[in-house]
């Protein structure tokens, strides 16, 4: 089977645990120290801006908290959106107030964010599809002469950029994704990013039972009296990263730019490849200035042949999917929006297996089976 994504883990990844396992520690410490630097480093922003979490969906959730969002408020999210996000808000009390797409990138314009406003609006949450930063850069500049917050869900675009800066800091508070499907894994894991480290240093609290001392390696509060006494200054979880994990996620991203050039090149080849196969709409090229993280790679079909070619596909060892289904139809939700543009590209989009380890001849193998699928399907 070529899978539609996978991760790649190997020896450097084992030694780094093994590593760990032999320090006696792996609980919070100097890993998740040392990956946390790295990671501020590779997105350009200050240490005190950036904590690691055990998942990016606890990221989402301690947005809503550390914004203050919950009943009452509104928050505008694409339709298309991951489903942690739209929980994120409602778990809050708050509203998901959905709005459309640009039907070819699946990234909300500017425009569709404006026409989802409501006066009740306190904040816009946006992920970047596939890696494409999209309009987010004139969204946040909305955003900011609007007094709304702006959360980035970064899951899709962990190298993703505009004119240099990096997806998840546009806003005041970004959320990226280390878990095995992502291109950075750490098993498990998540990243938050807020502009004001004030929130960094209240969501290491929560992250750890909302003791006012973080517990970690270090020796140096053992040494008082009574170390064991606690001060609880919130009512906190523990959704902290561990020393195993963030072993595994500082290798990863060490090799992020390999696995971006790598993506780069699978994406260049189904352009070309896909480039005369009749019906295929291969994704739209990236504005100027718009650096990719090449996390998904999509075609679009025409109305009706999509579920087919899936399902052909996948009889022939190749797995494809759909990311994100329209979460205005969700009936948890709740919600009686009509989004035309997101509507339609939900029925005809098909994401291609991209992932490391997927080689030159696969990309032939898939292109070859999508090239018969539609000869057969697609009658024109
Ligand atoms: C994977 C993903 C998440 C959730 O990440 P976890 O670390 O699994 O909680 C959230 N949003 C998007 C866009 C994702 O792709």
């Amino acid at each position: 089977m070529i899978n539609v994504s996978q991760p790649s883990l190997g020896a450097e990844e084992l030694k780094a645990v093994q590593e760990v396992f032999a320090s006696n520690w792996i609980g919070k410490g100097a890993r998740v120290d040392a990956f946390e630097a790295a990671f501020a480093e590779h997105i350009g922003v200050p240490r005190e801006n950036v904590a690691t979490l055990n998942t990016c969906t606890e990221a989402l959730f301690l947005s809503m908290q550390l914004l203050g969002i919950g009943p009452g408020d509104d928050v505008v999210l694409p339709t298309l959106s991951f489903v942690a996000q739209a929980n994120a808000i409602a778990a809050h009390g708050a509203r998901p107030v959905f709005c459309d797409v640009d039907p070819r990138t699946q990234n909300p314009t500017l425009e569709d964010v404006k026409a989802a406003i409501t006066p009740a609006t306190k904040a816009v949450m946006v992920l970047h599809f596939g890696g494409h930063p999209g309009e987010v850069a004139q969204i946040a500049e909305f955003c900011r002469s609007r007094n709304l917050f702006l959360i980035e869900d970064s899951a899709n675009s962990v190298a993703s950029r505009v004119d240099g800066q990096a997806c998840g800091t546009f806003g005041d508070i970004g959320a990226w994704s280390f878990d095995y499907a992502k291109m950075v894994v750490a098993v498990d894991g998540g990243m938050i990013y807020a502009r004001d480290p004030e929130l960094i240093e209240r969501a290491r609290k929560i992250a750890f039972f909302g003791l006012e001392q973080e517990s970690n390696s270090s020796q140096a509060e053992r040494h008082a009296n009574r170390w064991w006494d606690i001060e609880v200054g919130s009512f906190g979880r523990r959704t902290i990263m561990n020393d195993v994990h963030a072993a595994v996620g500082h290798v990863q991203l060490g090799k992020l730019p390999s696995f971006v050039a790598h993506r780069k090149q699978i994406t260049e080849r189904y352009n070309a490849l896909l480039a005369d196969v009749p019906g295929v709409v291969t994704p739209p090229p990236l504005p100027p200035g718009h650096e990719n993280s090449y996390y998904f790679y999509w075609v679009q079909l025409p109305e009706g042949v999509r579920d087919q070619v899936a399902k052909e596909l996948y009889a022939r060892g190749i797995y494809t999917t759909y990311r994100y289904t329209p979460l205005h139809k969700v009936k948890a939700y709740d919600s009686d929006a009509s989004l035309p543009k997101a509507e339609q590209a939900a029925e005809c989009t098909l994401n291609l297996p991209i992932h490391q380890a997927l080689t030159e001849s696969d990309v032939d193998t898939v292109v070859t089976a999508l090239r018969a699928a539609m000869r057969r399907i697609h009658v024109h």
